[in-house]
């Protein structure tokens, strides 16, 4: 079981141990999209079914999923994705023109 307080770095070392196939590359790329797609069913279910308990567990699988790609191939690119976050976050913060927000 993996800690409550694991870090992005912690989560992107992790994924590497048990799942690293830089020769796959368009193959993880495309599971990426794949469990996009997963998501994309589950929150359109709740168009016609609700949300009910089940669907937020299945929404929440399908978030790990995405999240266990989205490091698989930063770890292919040996990008750091914490350095990403700091990096993007801060020309996004331009682009959008957004104000630092108070914690
Ligand atoms: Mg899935």
């Amino acid at each position: 079981m993996l800690e409550d307080n694991m870090t992005v770095k912690e989560l992107q070392t992790y994924i590497k141990t048990i799942d690293h196939k830089p020769e796959l590359k368009m193959q993880v790329m495309l599971k990426l999209v794949e469990e996009v797609g997963e998501l994309s069913v589950e929150i359109r279910r709740e168009l016609t079914e609700g949300l009910t308990e089940k669907l937020k567990q299945n929404i929440k699988y399908e978030l790990y999923d995405i999240l266990h790609f989205v490091n698989h191939i930063a770890n292919i690119y040996d990008i750091d994705l914490v350095n990403a976050i700091q990096e993007k976050d801060e020309i996004n913060k331009i682009k959008y023109d957004r104000k630092e927000e108070k914690q």
